[in-house]
């Protein structure tokens, strides 16, 4: 189950793990014709909810059991962003945020983890951001969402280490994707001369990751956080 899994990183995502030979059920929120033509295009069924309501996640997670049968890899990479800097902020802002990237991965862990204890197998992983770890101007909304998906991932690991689950975060630095692209051009100009490698990641890189660590063989990677950005911020 891969959450924004129509667009972005998600849909590489999503090609990658279905080429690996996965079953997948890609989630996405509202934007129809993009996961229309993405159906049509990899052939993986699509379901739409939002992440950031728990009882959608609830029902919507049983409708996907009840098609294809249970979860045992979930990739919680739906995600927004609503820049501002603080003093603009609204506080509609930061809950927005706050709910789609940060409650999303209670409101998907919890309803999935008693079927993957029971099962004794499950492969969680949660998808944060450079921003995340070494804080955006502009953004911290989303720095502290995407801090609290390492701290909510290594908590996690450590409560179910002991069943065969694995959580584990991704941070990837600056994707090219849409939501890169709403970046100004000057702006991103200056974000690029930062990246010691000098572009921009590709999504297939992020989807790479994901298909690394959802392996049965990952089995003693947990709480880690897997940085992709590209050198732009290495992590201590
Ligand atoms: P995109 O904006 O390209 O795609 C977002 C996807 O998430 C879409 O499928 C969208 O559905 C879905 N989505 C958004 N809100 C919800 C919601 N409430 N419920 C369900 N699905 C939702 O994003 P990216 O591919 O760029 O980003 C993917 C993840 O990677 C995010 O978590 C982002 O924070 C993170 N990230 C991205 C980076 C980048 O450079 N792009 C860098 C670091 C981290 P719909 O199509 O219906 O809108």
């Amino acid at each position: 189950m891969v959450t924004g899994g129509t667009r972005g990183i998600g849909h590489a995502i999503s090609v990658e793990l279905k080429a690996a030979g996965y079953t997948v059920a890609a989630i996405y929120a509202g934007n129809d014709a993009a996961a229309e033509a993405f159906s049509k295009e990899t052939g993986i069924r699509t379901y739409k909810w939002d992440v950031g309501d728990y009882d959608a996640c609830v029902a919507g997670i049983a409708k996907v059991e009840a098609d294809l049968g249970p979860v045992d890899v979930v990739v919680n990479n739906a995600g927004i962003t609503r820049d501002a800097t603080l003093h603009k902020m609204t506080p509609q802002q930061w809950r927005d945020v706050m709910r789609v990237d940060l409650d999303s991965m209670f409101n998907m862990c919890q309803p999935l983890i008693e079927g993957m204890r029971e099962r004794g197998y499950g492969r969680i992983i949660n998808i944060s951001s450079i921003n995340g770890q070494k804080g955006q101007m502009g953004q911290t909304n989303y720095s502290a969402a995407k801090a609290g998906v390492i701290g909510f991932t290594k908590a996690l690991a450590q409560e179910v280490a002991k069943k065969g689950i694995t959580v584990n975060v991704i941070a990837p630095g600056y994707i090219d994707t849409e939501m890169v692209a709403a970046v100004p051009p000057k702006v991103l100009e200056s974000i690029i001369a930062t990246i010691p490698v000098g572009r921009l990641g590709k999504a297939e890189e992020i989807a790479h990751c994901v298909v690394f660590l959802a392996d049965e063989k990952a089995a003693f990677i947990t709480g880690a956080t897997f940085t992709a950005n590209g050198a732009q911020y290495i992590a201590g």
